[in-house]
């Protein structure tokens, strides 16, 4: 298939207040693609260039893809989104094509957010077999980042949790030259986090997100979310007509959810 055709252009309905918490990167991200749009006299007093790309970082479920969506969404961009992996599955032996056409197809959508998602195949791929190929893959990628105009044109936001093995290239000043930390949610975070997701859920009088903010300590954003979801099944077992969730459920939800996340990662990060 030719991703001119197969990749989707939207413009996503995630805002920043859908996103828990997280207050300081959305700050940073706003600062770098919202203000540049807004006032785009002030940059050119100070003479500030806006960023090209943007790369985030940090452990997996912690909002780095919402927050490219919320992106896009409350500046108005259109949104491209590409998997690092499907370069080379989906498009065998038209990897660099699938690039060429996705940067024609973001222009001609723009302003657009190009958005790649695990841009670490890039750089895991090179010096395997097919390295060639990735190595093809980014050049074209670089190619095209080098053409493009900040803003006017296309932000390209990329998103990995190995940033160690980015190509250095890739992050040279001018292609993706801010490079921000998502990290886990704080306690702030995930308080606000279970409060947006209650306001969905039919709970007891008795369910108290303080408490459970204080019991995630270390858990994903996705891992709270999914605490609610939970939550509502183990109402259900104990009876499929239950009209609550109460605060017991969500306890036990919480105490038997895996938590991805290590200290050894966090370590990582830092
Ligand atoms: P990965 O590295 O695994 O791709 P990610 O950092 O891109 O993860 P997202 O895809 O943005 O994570 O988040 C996964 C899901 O977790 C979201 O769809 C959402 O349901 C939930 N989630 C994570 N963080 C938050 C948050 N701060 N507020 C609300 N929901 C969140």
């Amino acid at each position: 298939p030719s991703a001119m055709r197969e990749i989707s252009i939207e413009v996503p309905k995630v805002y920043w207040q859908d996103i828990g918490g997280q207050d300081e990167i959305k700050q940073k991200l706003k600062e770098a693609v919202e203000w540049p749009l807004k006032h785009p006299e002030a940059f050119a007093r100070f003479n500030i260039r806006p960023p090209k790309g943007l790369l985030l970082y940090g452990p997996p479920g912690c909002s780095k893809t919402l927050m490219a969506k919320a992106l896009a969404t409350e500046a108005g961009l259109n949104f491209l989104a590409v998997k690092g992996p499907e370069l080379f599955s989906k498009w065998v032996g038209e990897s660099e094509k699938a690039v060429r056409d996705l940067f024609k197809k973001a222009r001609a959508a723009s302003p657009s957010i190009v958005f790649f998602d695990e841009i670490d195949a890039l750089a895991v791929r090179r010096g395997g077999d097919d390295s060639s190929v990735a190595d093809r893959v980014l050049s074209q990628l670089l190619a095209d980042m080098d053409g493009i105009e900040p803003l006017v044109d296309v932000t390209v936001v990329a998103a990995t949790n190995r940033p160690d093995i980015i190509d250095s290239a890739l992050l040279r000043p001018g292609r993706i030259d801010r490079i921000l930390y998502v990290a886990p949610p704080d306690r702030a975070s995930r308080l606000q986090i279970f409060r947006i997701q209650v306001k969905r859920i039919a709970c007891s009088g008795d369910v108290d997100l303080e408490m459970l903010a204080d019991m995630t300590e270390g858990f994903s954003g996705a891992e709270c979310v999914s605490i609610c979801q939970e939550a509502g099944l183990r109402a259900m077992e104990e009876d499929v007509n239950a009209k609550e969730v109460s605060h017991r459920h969500f306890e036990q939800a919480a105490k038997a959810v895996t938590r991805q996340i290590t200290k050894e990662m966090i370590a990582f990060y830092d």
